[in-house]
């Protein structure tokens, strides 16, 4: 068998600094298995971010609650405090109004993460964090350069708060993204988070002819 240079087993994290002598770093996260390799190579470097759960694009609530509670498990076990943001849906819904129908990394998308990062940026600003990240990127479903253009517009409203663009998903951060995630068994969304994506995600599998999304029940193993 080849031996993946990139596992966890074989992979010797390099030590990761802060950009441009930055000391407090604020770590938006989406969820647990997006979050789980960045918060491990960021504690082997000693750096210990404050994850910020700020999503009210999950529904529906249900959803969110085992999404949320899997990211603060691992919190937990890793020492990391955790903030748990406002789940303020209606508002979410309001900014996306008209804009229902955009396919997945569309408008929508950008207004999503906008209003996700404008928080995120605003509540770092407020608790003397100088800088924030977000663990979006990570999951090869997404578009790079639409988050990161997102990070640094919302980056740009409050003076002494930056946005880190560093791509997580190279050398093997996405194969290790998984392992972390079958090794913690944790829970295995199948859709973005909105009602959006649940319905593209569940008419994309009827065509296909695969079984409608069950939501709650499974889990990486
Ligand atoms: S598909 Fe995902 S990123 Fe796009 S609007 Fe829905 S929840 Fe947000």
């Amino acid at each position: 068998m080849i031996e993946n240079k990139f596992s966890l087993e074989n992979y010797v994290r390099p030590t990761m600094v802060l950009p441009d002598n930055k000391k407090n770093l604020l770590l938006h996260s989406c969820c647990a298995p997006c979050a789980g390799e960045i918060m491990e190579a960021l504690i082997k470097s000693n750096i210990h971010p404050t994850i910020y759960f700020y999503n009210p694009n999950i529904h529906p609530i249900e959803e969110y609650k085992i999404r949320k509670n899997e990211n603060k498990r691992f919190c937990k076990k890793l020492g990391l405090d955790f903030i748990d943001a406002d789940y303020d849906k209606d508002n979410w819904f309001e900014r996306i109004k008209g804009l229902e129908n955009e396919p997945e990394r569309g408008k929508r998308c950008s207004q999503c993460f906008d209003m996700r990062f404008e928080r995120s940026a605003l509540f770092a600003s407020e608790n003397n964090f100088d800088l924030f990240a977000t663990t979006l990127g990570i999951s090869r479903w997404k578009d790079m350069n639409q988050i990161n253009s997102s990070g640094l517009r919302a980056a740009k409203r409050y003076s002494g708060v930056d946005y880190w663009d560093f791509n997580w998903r190279k050398k093997g951060g996405s194969l290790r993204m998984i392992e972390i995630s079958k090794r913690e068994k944790f829970y295995q969304q199948e859709y973005c988070g909105c009602v959006y994506s649940l319905r593209d995600s569940n008419k994309w599998r009827k065509e296909n002819n695969r079984d409608r999304i069950i939501r709650g029940i499974k889990f990486y193993n």
